[in-house]
């Protein structure tokens, strides 16, 4: 297969059935879809659609109930736990709409804590992660604590965090979700302009419709099935 047109992220048949005493929620039923490099997909769908749950699935923490993910070629659904965490670590960025900053570090401890695990040592990973808060603009609030941050800066550094080892996937649930609507916007333009300038891939569940205009590719999900799948080409829809 030519690498170049081979997906980012395949997924097939996925299903996720939740089971909590006699309920049964079935999260995602079926789902296939293929995502390539450098693309910037959005996912959109009301509050229970399973969005959560397949950015879940398809960051690996979470199990598959039956289907199959496959990131960059490498089918992550099959793997144990250290595979993936190793896996995930490597190629795979978070950022989580109630940002999840570790409460006792600082912007800078946080920022740099990805790439701890991936063996840089201690100088050099400072040095890249006040790099990287410069780029977000919190050159004033390195030595910040997250309680002394507000929403928007936390969101920033949470976005310092999730580029500073540039994986080549990056995965945001609703990242401006608790943010005003001045705020979403510089957020949202500096996900993407950094997702642009590395040519990574970047899948978001987003309730902001303005994202549209950034996407190449708009996912719908209602009730755990994917009912619209656009790519889009300068500005144009093409059905995939
Ligand atoms: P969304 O992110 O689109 O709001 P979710 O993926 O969080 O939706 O949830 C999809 C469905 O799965 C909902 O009905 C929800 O109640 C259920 N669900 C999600 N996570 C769990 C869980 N850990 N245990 C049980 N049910 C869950
Ligand atoms: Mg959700």
């Amino acid at each position: 297969m030519n690498h170049k047109i081979r997906p980012m992220i395949r997924v097939r048949n996925l299903s996720k059935t939740y089971v909590v005493g006699e309920e049964k929620a079935e999260a995602l039923k079926g789902i296939s879809l293929d995502i390539f490099q450098g693309e910037i997909c959005c996912i959109f769908g009301t509050s229970g659609s399973g969005k959560s749950t397949l950015l879940n699935l398809l960051a690996g923490m979470e199990r598959p109930t039956s289907g199959e993910v496959w990131i960059r070629g490498r089918r992550i659904s099959q793997m144990n736990e250290e595979e993936l965490a190793v896996f995930r670590q490597k190629y795979i960025g978070f950022i989580f709409q109630s940002y999840h900053l570790f409460p006792f570090m600082t912007a800078v401890e946080n920022t740099a804590m990805p790439l701890m695990f991936q063996g840089v040592p201690r100088k050099k990973r400072e040095e890249i992660a006040v790099q990287m808060l410069k780029k977000v603009g919190l050159s004033h609030r390195l030595m910040h604590y997250p309680w002394q941050m507000s929403g928007g800066q936390q969101q920033r550094a949470g976005i310092a965090r999730a580029f500073a080892s540039r994986p080549e996937v990056i995965f945001a649930d609703e990242p401006t979700g608790n943010l005003d609507s001045k705020t979403t916007k510089e957020i949202m333009e500096m996900i993407t302009g950094f997702a642009r300038g590395y040519h990574q891939t970047i899948v978001m569940v987003t309730h902001d419709p303005e994202m549209e205009q950034y996407a190449h590719r708009v996912i719908r999900l209602v009730d755990g099935v994917i009912v619209g799948n656009e790519r889009r080409f300068q500005g144009k829809k093409e059905e995939t």
